[in-house]
């Protein structure tokens, strides 16, 4: 006998970009949705210390390559949006397009419910502004980046978006649940889900640890958004064996350089940025906070360069790197970088040299590699069909997982209307309007 306090409409299973915009939707169109999120629901302070478990810490939040390169997750309601950077790339509306999957429609909603904007001339820190004037001059075709942040109460000195923003400037997914929360949805936080149940080739519910106690709960609908490593382990458990393969996680690298008088090193990280999409790669400004800094050059044992933060102007390199690898069943990413990923890094940090040293940059250095974007591990049209719906009746997967194909830009936006675009699927029937705009 199920309680019916713990039947629901809608169990979503991680509350990351593409979770909480399902939940949000299905609650404002009146369903019962549950939202089951690994981690906390603590008020961002904006300090290194409350980021190191959401970010830091080594077989959850961050994972470790064999090549000893870390790759970021954050373990916390909103996800990885709580620490990402904000910039709202265009959705590869197109590649979506050939695997059966409109979302040209969401993506237009999205940009008018979310604040989606490059920054105004005020809010371009000095680093960001070096970097475009320097890449403008050599004629790189560098443009000003669509930030999702509400300006009015962003600060141009300041450092604390990769904390998460406690000023409240950072768009991100957490306002998405709090909408949820807000019309009705409930949230259980802490609660690790496990596997879903499956009774006769149906999704019925889901099994989770909360309190060191295996529960259930049930819904007519389970959508799981645990992320790009995640979902697949979740899936696994549930016997739908062949996920968490060949796929991608943007790998990226820093290159430093000082700017004698450029400023105080602190900005809104990647303000202004080149895009090579036929070489896979993206260069943006990137302003650390000085602690993650300092980190980050001791990685490399710059140990004289951690303690320097004025005047260093640190630029990303982000690639699409191929498909490959495997996520371990206990969690871990095997994948090593291949060799024309590297080519491609080498390729995008000769570029950000030269970027550095026309801005007159000494003492000009290449950081450690990370990665922030794990997808493609449940695709579409390989594990998906084009409704996100698994083999299993009832039972969808909704984040970066999906993604079909190596793409290699930050996937928000895109995550944001696929979430809408399942909402409306899941509720094509019901006739209920949802309220557009978001907080
Ligand atoms: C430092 C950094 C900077 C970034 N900058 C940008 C940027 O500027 N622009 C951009 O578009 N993207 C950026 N990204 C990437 C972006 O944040 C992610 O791609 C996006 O958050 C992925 O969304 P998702 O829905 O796939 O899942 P995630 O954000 O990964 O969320 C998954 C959620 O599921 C929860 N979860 C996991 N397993 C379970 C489980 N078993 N049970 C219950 N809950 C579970 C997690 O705690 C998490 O809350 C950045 C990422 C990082 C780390």
């Amino acid at each position: 006998m199920k309680p019916p306090d713990n039947e629901f409409d809608a169990i979503v299973v991680g509350s990351g970009p593409g979770g909480a915009s399902v939940a949000r939707d299905l609650s404002c169109r009146r369903k019962k949705v549950l939202i089951l999120e690994w981690g906390d629901n603590d008020p961002v302070e904006g300090s290194f210390v409350q980021t190191i478990p959401r970010a830091f810490l080594p077989g959850k939040s961050m994972l470790v390559t064999r090549q000893m390169m870390g790759i970021v997750r954050a373990i916390t309601t909103g996800g990885s949006s709580l620490l990402y950077c904000a910039t709202a790339f265009d959705p590869p509306v197109e590649m979506l397009k050939a695997h059966g999957v409109d979302i040209s429609a969401e993506v237009a909603e999205i940009r008018e419910d979310v604040p989606i904007e490059p920054l105004s001339d005020a809010l371009m820190g000095a680093g960001p502004r070096g970097f475009f004037e320097s890449a403008m001059d050599i004629g790189y075709d560098v443009h000003r980046l669509n930030k999702f942040i509400f300006q009015d109460k962003c600060r141009v000195d300041c450092q604390l978006c990769l904390y998460g923003c406690p000023h409240g400037a950072k768009w991100n997914a957490r306002n998405l649940v709090d909408d949820a929360l807000r019309s009705g949805a409930r949230m259980i936080n802490y609660a690790r889900v496990e596997k879903v149940l499956i009774e006769n080739g149906q999704a019925t519910g889901v099994e989770y640890r909360h309190n060191r106690q295996t529960l259930r709960a049930y819904a007519s609908k389970i959508i799981i958004a645990a992320g790009g490593i995640g979902s697949p382990l979740i899936l696994r458990q549930s016997g739908i064996e062949q996920t968490g393969r060949n796929f991608f996680y943007d790998p990226l690298v820093y290159v430093y350089g000082t700017i004698k008088g450029l400023g105080n090193g602190r900005s809104v990280p990647m303000s202004a940025g080149v895009h090579f999409p036929d070489d896979g790669i993206v260069m943006t400004d990137f302003n650390l906070p000085h602690l993650m800094k300092i980190l980050f050059d001791l990685e490399v044992f710059k140990i004289r360069q951690a303690f320097a933060y004025k005047d260093v102007l640190p630029i990303m390199i982000k690639v699409r790197d191929d498909l490959g690898g495997e996520i371990t069943p206990r969690g871990w990413v095997r994948k090593p970088l291949g060799k024309q990923d590297k080519l491609r890094l080498d390729k995008g940090a000769d570029h950000a040299r030269r970027i550095l040293a026309n801005a007159g940059a000494t003492d000009i250095y290449r950081g450690w590699r990370f990665a922030a974007h794990p997808g493609g591990t449940v695709k579409i049209g390989e594990h998906l069909d084009s409704n996100l719906k698994t083999v299993y009746d009832n039972l969808y997967v909704c984040d970066c997982s999906v993604i079909p194909e190596a793409w290699g830009l930050p996937p928000t936006w895109t995550l944001l209307a696929l979430g809408r675009r399942l909402a409306k699927h899941l509720t094509a029937r019901d006739r209920v309007a949802v309220p557009s705009h978001f907080n």
